[in-house]
């Protein structure tokens, strides 16, 4: 039996009921591999299910306010994801009357769309023989052949994917590659697989040479680097202060409350001192609520540190503020797209309220 039936076979019988695999509809899968990189299925699911309610077709999403698509988006993370999709949607509607593309070539030049993307799409709506390669297909290739190229090596992603293509199932690619993904999600788990239990274990050579806990290799190693936050959430009767983050660094087009971002960790009571504490809330008037925990938020590259300073600010700061800052109420708030690490910051607020706490932020 070839790897494939052999793949299919165990697919068949072991596959997840998942919302997107029941569609060829290729705006639905698509939608569905963007929200699922960097995301779990169970977490998927849901915003998978809220984007099809809020825009049905390619073209709903097309016409939506960006600040919109963001806002069903936050909690997802990875941003970039939400405003390529959005952006993608655009050009589908206006260039392609809102009917996705049908070939490879077409839909690997679309925004936001790499090779895995291009494959699993043309492959699932339209049965076209492009082999999917994943993190989950990595793993899988590099133990099968117990091959230990690096993953991440121009040599490697070329290695793996002349493998994926060797194997692919010509007649049923589709479902070759779901199954193949899915055997890497549920069968060929990064920790302690059940190789005992596996239809793959008599052609697996990681098995054979006992190399399954050291396969695949990666040869970088990310670099992370801290940052330091003070968010400043100054209040005036039931207003609070946010701008929209316009650079082009994390969180492009979210929003958040005035920051004061430091190069070093610094004693609290530093924070007030800073030149840009005073030029933004400096005022003897200025009372200093309450200073949150140190959140610590962790993203691909970066390790952030969060104080989120509640102040009762006078009128004077008041003018200064909105000179530079959008004056919303705090129920306002919640139409707002905002990173994760404020969410959490808001949750918590949330849970703490109580008779004395100045205002509900929702
Ligand atoms: S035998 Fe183990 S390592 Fe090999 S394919 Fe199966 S689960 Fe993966």
């Amino acid at each position: 039996m070839t790897f494939s039936a052999l793949l299919q076979n165990w697919y068949q019988s072991s596959q997840r009921d998942l919302p997107w695999r029941k569609t060829q509809d290729a705006y639905s899968i698509w939608l569905s591999e963007i929200i699922l990189q960097q995301t779990r299925v169970q977490q998927g699911m849901a915003y998978y299910l809220k984007f099809k309610k809020h825009y049905p077709t390619v073209s709903d999403l097309a016409k939506a306010e960006e600040d919109e698509v963001l806002k069903h988006w936050q909690g997802l993370g990875y941003y970039s994801r939400a405003r390529n999709l959005h952006a993608t949607a655009k050009r589908v509607h206006e260039e392609f009357n809102g009917v996705f593309p049908t070939t490879y070539a077409e839909i690997r030049k679309l925004k936001g769309i790499g090779d895995y993307t291009a494959a699993a799409i043309a492959s699932f709506a339209y049965n076209l023989p492009h082999a999917v390669v994943d993190g989950n297909v990595y793993r899988v290739l590099s133990r099968l052949y117990g091959d230990d190229t690096p993953i991440d090596s121009t040599q490697g992603k070329k290695l793996f994917q002349q493998l994926a293509d060797e194997l692919l199932d010509q007649k049923h690619p589709g479902n070759h590659n779901q199954a193949m993904m899915e055997f890497g999600a549920l069968q060929c788990v990064p920790k302690n697989p059940d190789c005992v239990a596996c239809p793959a274990q008599p052609q697996c050579k990681a098995f054979e040479m006992s190399r399954v806990e050291i396969l695949p290799v990666k040869a970088k190693k990310t670099k992370q680097r801290n940052r330091y936050f003070h968010y400043l959430v100054p209040r005036f009767e039931e207003y609070l202060f946010i701008e929209k983050r316009e650079d082009k660094g994390i969180w492009h087009n979210l929003y958040q409350f005035p920051l004061i971002e430091v190069p070093e960790n610094i004693a609290q009571s530093k924070v007030p001192e800073l030149e840009a504490w005073q030029a933004l809330v400096g005022h003897p008037d200025v009372i200093i609520e309450s200073v949150s925990e140190t959140y610590k938020h962790i993203l691909s590259h970066q390790r952030i540190f969060a104080s989120f300073w509640r102040l009762n600010v006078p009128f004077e700061v008041v003018q200064r503020l909105e000179k530079k800052y959008l004056k919303i109420t705090a129920k306002d708030l919640e139409r707002y797209a905002i990173p994760r690490l404020i969410d959490r910051y808001l949750e918590d607020e949330q849970s703490k309220r109580q008779i004395g706490l100045p205002f509900n932020f929702r």
